[in-house]
């Protein structure tokens, strides 16, 4: 059972397919028949992550194909209003538990990377191009930790075993379970505010017990995590954008 990150992210995804270059950012094309079509459209998806060309028939993907590197100016302009990508960089900022952090260069000989959270700010010292792994490596052990508080929190709670924790970088989902498997999250979710992160771990926990999404399971999460609406709001509204962060892999 999964928190998705968006209804249409994940779907086709799979074996190699084609992608488009644009501006230097490999984006990967998916093809998709609409019987009803009158013609070939474009949609470039929230993050900027991939292009669905629909098509009248499976013949017309050629078509589609052309259609679709004719439209690169267009294209070009969708991901730029989309917002490109931001690399954890010195001078750029994101957000860190729900607050806007900026990036400095640390003086030599500082530990790779420190966080001042009163100031808002993370300090990376070393290499510019290392900077981004960095930063990166940073958020995922800074996410490890809090979710391991927080599902410590919620296991206790309902007298269960602390699970393994695994935490990823997913497409579509925030958190994932299986009946005895770990507990998977996404390191982004330490970016979110702190009471979107605790309704991922109350959820993911809560299936642990309620492997479904019945009202007994909605009652069991509502109990370990108050802004359980706040929390599925934020992250049909504005969890997509987290995905803009980080250097491209
Ligand atoms: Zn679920």
């Amino acid at each position: 059972m999964a928190v998705k990150s968006s209804p249409r992210a994940g779907q086709g995804r799979g074996a190699e397919g084609p992608v488009l270059n644009i501006e230097g950012r490999d984006i990967p094309l998916r093809f998709k028949v609409h019987a009803r079509a009158r013609r070939i459209t474009l949609r470039v998806d929230a993050h900027g992550s991939a292009i669905t060309v629909t098509a009248p028939s499976r013949r017309a993907f050629g078509d589609a194909l052309a259609f679709a590197e004719r439209e690169r100016a267009w294209i070009a302009r969708r991901l730029e209003r989309i917002g490109a990508r931001i690399p954890f960089l010195p001078g750029n900022s994101f957000p860190l538990r729900g607050s806007q952090t900026v990036i400095a260069a640390a003086p030599k000989g500082s530990a790779p990377v420190t966080f001042d959270e009163a100031a808002s700010l993370l300090l990376v010292s070393g290499r510019v191009e290392h900077a981004d792994r960095r930063v990166r490596d940073f958020l995922t052990e800074l996410a490890r930790r809090d979710l391991k508080v927080r599902v410590g929190v919620h296991c206790a709670a309902l007298s269960l075993h602390v699970p393994q924790l695994v935490v990823r970088d997913p497409k579509a989902r925030w958190g994932s379970c299986s009946a005895n498997g770990p507990l998977s999250f996404s390191w982004r979710l330490i970016m979110a505010p702190e009471y979107v992160l605790d309704y991922v771990a109350a959820h993911e926990v809560a299936h642990l017990a309620e492997m479904n999404h019945s009202p007994r399971f909605h009652t069991l999460v509502k109990s370990l995590t108050p802004r359980v609406r706040c929390a599925e709001a934020w992250l049909k509204e504005k969890g997509h954008l987290l995905h803009r962060y980080g250097a491209a892999r």
